[in-house]
């Protein structure tokens, strides 16, 4: 496929033009059976296997709401501040799509189970507010699979396969107020916020919120408007962005693009369109010169959802620590700086220095071995950190040998890299590989006793009083050791037999 829309420069385009920005974000809820029936919402099962008359639509089949799915919807809204209806119903989205086979998605319209919040998120050390419109509950569709074309898209295939596996699971949409403001940052600020959406989603525990697994994606509306005007200008609607590169990418992109047309003196056309990953750019979808005529009504099948004023509140008080607090917290407890912070988070290492905490380790020191020799490990082997095959106990474990005196950090790292390996548990590993600090004196003595008779002419220096040049004999006796000794009991034995004072 080639790329053929006209970009301008970013900085060029940030010149002229303010970016505004809505973001709706679809969250598949985690919730053990769908969204209006009892079928199972586990991945994975055979094509078609877990459906029924509801959730395939048949005449007479009726929907029952899920509890749960409910619950999780309130859980969102009171975490993203917004207030929650006293009562509020579904509604008939009417559109015909094979997926869809009722010919209706059953969601909300006029009446959001949540609206008027909104989610603080980080931007290089600055605070960003993003304002939410409303979260409101609906149901997933079924899924398309187009066989015999080269793109995989309807176009060009012989025939389509369908499963309705998904359709009815329970989606949440949350939707931004157009987001303005964030200037050349807009790219940032975007996926700031998805980002943070997930971490909040997953706090939460009503979804995993894997984007790369389509549980949570991303439609980015963006338009521009000259420097200095008010008005709005026409959006375009980047459809389904599955990861938070992605969404920063189709942000910048459609600033880019949109400048081109602009600048060139032409319109934009209001229209969806599709991310591509492998170019970073977007091209043209459906066009929606007109707001789509959906003939919405308030569903005559479900009851109204009127959530109780005291439920909210034990909701409400149950929240967990949100996950910007928690942060927050950590970082003040920690003692760190914002930007050693930003290095923890990038580095995925937040949990892991969490649990090695609470298994006993001192924050710095389990900071330290975290971001230090097991990032660059995980680094080098391509692999998440915390995926690495060692638990936050044995890392807390080596921290202890260290502050014992049994290892030094050298030795430590040994330790790591062989539990790495699979040689098991810190304990057993300093066994088998004989890793401890030799400082008892007998063992010390034997090669302090070599190290000064192997060279004569240092000695003699420190006998004279050049102290300082005992750290060659050191140095000879950590050699010796493979790095074991004690280093600082090796300097104390030397200076005795040297017969001088330390
Ligand atoms: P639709 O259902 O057509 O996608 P919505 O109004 O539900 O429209 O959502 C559009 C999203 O785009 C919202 O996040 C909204 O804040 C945002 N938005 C609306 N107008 C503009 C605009 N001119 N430029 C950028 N974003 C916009
Ligand atoms: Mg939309
Ligand atoms: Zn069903």
């Amino acid at each position: 496929m080639t790329v053929t829309e006209d970009l301008v420069s970013y900085e060029d385009a940030l010149a002229a033009y303010d970016p505004v920005m809505g973001l709706e974000v679809h969250v598949e809820l985690g919730t053990k059976t769908k969204m209006f029936c009892g079928c199972s919402t586990e991945l994975g099962a055979p094509p078609n296997s877990q459906t029924c008359p509801t959730c395939l639509g048949l005449p007479g089949s009726l929907p029952v709401v899920n509890a749960v799915g409910v619950e999780s919807a309130v859980k969102i809204g009171l975490a993203l501040n917004c207030e929650i209806a006293e009562w509020c119903r579904f509604a008939r989205k009417n559109y015909f799509y094979p997926d869809m086979p009722k010919n209706f998605q059953t969601s909300q319209y006029d009446e959001p189970i949540a609206f008027n919040g909104y989610l603080d998120v980080e931007v290089d050390g600055e605070t960003f507010r993003v304002e939410i419109e409303r979260a409101h509950m609906e149901e997933d569709t079924g899924k398309s699979t187009h066989i015999g074309g080269a793109t995989g898209r309807i176009h060009g295939a012989q025939h389509s396969l369908l499963d309705y596996n998904r359709a009815g699971i329970p989606l949440i949409e949350i939707v931004t107020k157009p987001i303005v403001g964030a200037g050349a940052k807009a790219p940032e600020v975007a996926k700031a916020y998805v980002a943070e959406l997930r971490e909040l989603i997953k706090t939460l525990g009503v979804s995993e919120a894997r984007m790369e697994m389509g549980q949570m994606r991303c439609d980015v509306n963006l338009s521009l408007r000259p420097i200095g005007e008010e008005k709005f200008g026409t959006r375009s609607e980047t459809k389904n962005v599955n990861s938070l590169r992605s969404v920063e990418r189709a942000v910048r992109f459609e600033i880019q693009r949109h400048a081109a047309v602009l600048s060139a003196g032409g319109k934009i056309v209001q229209e969806t369109r599709h991310f591509h990953e492998e170019h970073g750019s977007t091209t043209s979808g459906r066009i929606k010169e007109e707001a789509e005529d959906y003939r919405y009504f308030p569903e005559p099948d479900l009851v109204p959802v009127a959530p109780p004023r005291e439920w909210v509140e034990e909701l409400r008080a149950g929240l967990p620590e949100l996950p910007r607090v928690r942060r927050m917290r950590l970082q003040a407890e920690w003692g760190i700086s914002d930007h050693e912070m930003q290095s923890v988070l990038n580095a995925g290492a937040i949990d892991s220095i969490v649990a090695t905490i609470d298994a006993g380790a001192p924050a710095d020191q389990a900071r330290k071995w975290w971001m230090g020799e097991l990032a660059r490990r995980a680094n080098e082997s391509g692999t998440d950190l915390a995926a690495m095959p060692i638990s936050a106990a044995q890392v807390a474990r080596v921290c202890a040998l260290v502050a014992e005196g049994t290892l030094n950090d050298k030795l430590a790292r040994q330790v790591i890299e062989a539990v790495l390996l699979g040689e098991g548990d810190p304990d057993q590993v300093v066994e088998q590989r004989g890793l401890a600090i030799v400082s008892d004196d007998s063992a010390l003595g034997a090669a302090v006793d070599d190290a000064i008779a192997a060279n004569p002419a240092v000695a003699d220096k420190v006998r004279d009083g050049k102290v300082a040049a005992a750290g060659a004999l050191v140095g000879a006796v950590m050699k010796a050791t493979r790095g074991q000794a004690d280093a600082a009991r090796a300097r104390e034995l030397i200076l005795e037999r040297l017969g001088v004072q330390g």
